[in-house]
């Protein structure tokens, strides 16, 4: 399942971003997620310090 973000809990600090080593994460007025590039480590997910990353589970 692909990774959630939570943009009302997410305070575009950037952390994220510099954690991922795939690339997979932007930052523009909003963060997302590039899916395909995404392989679902949980590295953001463990640094976000607000907590609004989540790798959904079946
Ligand atoms: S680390 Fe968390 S709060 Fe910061 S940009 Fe990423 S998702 Fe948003
Ligand atoms: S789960 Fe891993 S590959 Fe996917 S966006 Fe987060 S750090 Fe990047």
């Amino acid at each position: 399942m692909p990774l959630k973000i939570d943009k009302k809990v997410c305070d575009r600090c950037g952390t994220c971003i510099s954690v991922c080593p795939c690339n997979a994460l932007l930052l523009t007025d909003e963060l997302s997620v590039i899916r395909d590039q995404c392989t679902q480590c949980g590295t953001c997910v463990a640094i976000c310090p607000v907590g609004a990353l989540e790798i959904e589970k079946l």
